[in-house]
């Protein structure tokens, strides 16, 4: 039996967080503030639409390019349906993206995928499974304990030969944002395919985000990423979206899974794009549980950057435990969160914001950690 490809066998595979049986959640014995799931349920419509989904419409195969998806989301964001790639969550695009664009090693695949220090760490495995590098450019770090996006980040792109770029906006795991003239700058620096990866926008400022801006005035080398895990609490479903040229979504559509969504979820992802009074209105709520929890940790001495998402990223107070350490203690009171232990943020703690009450009790257990180290 041959072994699998070199690059595949010195793989290390994505670590998702963790998720607690489903035993565990229905006894309510878990607060889960470890993904980023939104807080709230998905809207009734979507429900309404899963149970609206006949036997016939299971026993023939789905629309292939999710026609009715396509044209809801270019109706949102005025762009026309040729425009949108519908995908098996936001990971799939991207999965797509580096196959079509990124050569593998020793095939003039010069730099590979760009993409920065820290962001999410999906990109580089996914790199790794298609055998093409990975060019780090390193954030900076400052006051708030954010990470800057370093100035020149087109242009040691550019110097490395990177075909493709992943930029996460609003950031993960720091929450902050990149206006759009940061954006159009880059994009227009950049000679590759820039990918703005907005898994996060929904809980961004009102109004449309900079990406979709950058599609809307035509610049060509932007491909922009949506997902409905986050903002319309369906990560369960598995669909997100890509928005770019027509030219780059034909390229995508070329090699991606014949029938890549299925009857169930083509129907409740369009039910969900389609009551945007209810999202809206969850995006608001999570805004303010946002604040209300950013300014109590504030209070509390942690350092957090401005988030423009549904989570934080909040650095340990010097002097009390070590952010490991406050893991775990909430871990032992069935609160997940989650800590990611490498150099840039082994001291710091990345919270989903919850609701109201999951908030409460995050913030009793963290007063309850730092009690007990100092007794
Ligand atoms: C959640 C997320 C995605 C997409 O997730 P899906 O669940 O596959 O839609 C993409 N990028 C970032 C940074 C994310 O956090």
């Amino acid at each position: 039996m041959p072994s699998e490809r070199d690059n595949i066998r010195s793989l290390h595979a994505y670590v998702p967080g963790e998720q607690p049986t489903a035993a565990q959640t229905a006894a309510g014995a878990v607060i889960k503030l470890n993904t980023n799931e939104n807080a709230y349920p998905p809207a009734p419509a979507v429900m309404d639409a899963v149970r609206g989904v006949s036997a016939e419409a299971l026993r023939l195969y789905p629309s292939a390019n999710a026609a009715p998806f396509r044209s809801a989301a270019a109706d949102l964001h005025a762009v026309s349906p040729q425009q949108v790639i519908a995908t098996n969550g936001g990971d799939e695009l991207l999965r797509l993206l580096v196959t079509v664009y990124c050569q593998p090693s020793g095939q003039g695949a010069a730099g590979g995928l760009g993409m920065t220090d820290p962001s999410y760490t999906l990109y580089a495995v996914l790199a790794g499974i298609h055998d093409t590098p990975v060019t780090w450019v390193t954030r900076g770090d400052d006051a708030q304990g954010g990470f800057p996006l370093p100035a020149d980040y087109a242009q040691q792109l550019n110097a490395a030969g990177c075909r493709l770029a992943f930029l996460v906006n609003p950031h993960a795991p720091s929450g902050t944002l990149e206006n759009t003239d940061t954006l159009r700058t880059l994009a227009q620096g950049f000679e590759g395919v820039l990918v703005i990866d907005e898994a996060y926008a929904d809980f961004g400022p009102e109004g449309e985000s900079p990406g979709m801006q950058l599609i809307r005035e035509g610049q060509d080398n932007v491909v922009v990423l949506r997902s409905l895990s986050k903002g319309y609490a369906l990560a369960g479903l598995r669909f997100g979206y890509g928005v770019a040229s027509t030219t780059v979504i034909a390229a995508l559509d070329k090699a991606r899974d014949s029938y890549n969504l299925d009857a169930l979820a083509q129907a409740a992802a369009t039910a969900a794009l389609g009551d945007q009074d209810y999202a809206r209105g969850r995006w608001a709520q999570t805004r303010a549980q946002r604040t209300r929890l950013s300014d109590a940790l504030r209070e509390r001495g942690f350092q957090i950057p401005d988030s423009h998402t549904n989570f934080v990223l909040a650095r340990v107070p010097q002097g009390g435990p070590a952010a490991a350490d406050y893991y775990q203690s909430l871990k032992a009171k069935g609160i997940l969160i989650r800590y990611f232990d490498t150099p840039r943020l082994a001291d710091r703690l990345r919270i989903t914001v919850g609701t109201a009450e999951q908030n409460d009790a995050l913030l009793a257990a963290i007063d309850g950690a730092a009690e007990g180290a100092r007794c």
